[in-house]
């Protein structure tokens, strides 16, 4: 892989942003940020529209500067159709086809921010991640940047196979495609330190929580009794589980079996 120039920096922009703390020095988030910086293809005018888009997150509300770096490496650009590539760093979620919607930064930023906070994140970096709905593979490309390893499974073998084309190019060697019924977890990978669910159901399946590791996190958006979708963070600790419910979002449906 041919080495990438740096993004260039807007005016007020910062030339580097904050330190990332000591996630930032784990070889495995220093590697995987290295793989991320060297895609081909990931011209200058595109690095640059990213570098927007990151900036526009921190003033809306993303703090973490792990995450907002995550955002900085992954060409979103190459996760959506070409008729949307100029809509791909604006905050909001796009169609990938078959009915299914790429997230919206910000929404991605905030799921993954919450993971971070996970005790077991704060200790030690964050470990394994299961992702449940890869889509077009994008969150996938994120959570690269900030775990050491990731999960992520998807139930429709079109996206799938989409979620591996889109993701050959930045040579991930840490992200893991999975065609299967996200509903039953991946028990192979697990426990995990966090997982982060990009399609809403009912209720949380019960194999989430079983492969949650203790000090981890799940993210994941719930439908309540009135039928609105909130999301869902569930901690787990020796004692137990304790479970937040924060604001209010709209994801796709989480539904069961492989199609
Ligand atoms: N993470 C994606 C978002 C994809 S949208 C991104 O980065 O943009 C949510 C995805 O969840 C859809 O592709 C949908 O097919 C998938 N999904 C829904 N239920 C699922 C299940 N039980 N197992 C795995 N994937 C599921």
């Amino acid at each position: 892989m041919s080495a990438a120039p740096p993004p260039p920096r807007r005016p007020g922009f910062p030339a580097r942003l904050p330190s990332l703390g000591h996630a930032q020095s784990s070889p495995w988030v220093r590697a995987a940020a290295s793989a991320a910086a060297t895609v081909s293809g990931w011209g200058l005018h595109s690095a640059a529209v990213c570098q927007r888009l990151v900036q526009r997150l921190a003033v809306g509300g993303v703090p973490s500067p792990l995450v907002l770096q995550a955002m900085g490496q992954v060409p979103r650009h190459g996760f959506v159709d070409s008729a949307l590539v100029a809509q791909a760093y604006e905050d909001t979620s796009l169609p990938i086809g078959w009915q299914q919607t790429i997230s919206k930064p910000s929404v991605v930023a905030r799921m993954i921010e919450l993971l971070l906070g996970a005790p077991l994140a704060q200790q030690h970096g964050l470990g394994r991640v299961l992702e449940i709905g890869t889509g077009c593979g994008y969150q996938a490309a994120v959570l690269s940047q900030v775990a050491r390893e990731v999960y992520s499974i998807e139930r429709l073998r079109n996206l799938h196979e989409k979620s591996r084309s889109n993701l050959r190019p930045l040579r991930l060697a840490n992200v893991h495609l999975l065609l299967g019924d996200g509903m039953l977890g991946y028990a192979q990978g697990g426990p995990y330190a966090g997982i982060i669910s990009a399609a809403g159901g009912q209720s949380l399946p019960q194999a989430w929580r079983d492969q949650l590791a203790v000090g981890g996190r799940l993210v994941a958006p719930v439908a309540q009794e009135n039928g609105q979708q909130m999301l869902l963070v569930l901690e787990r600790s020796e004692q137990g589980f304790t479970e937040s419910v924060l604001e209010a979002v709209h994801f796709v449906p989480l539904k069961s079996g492989v199609a």
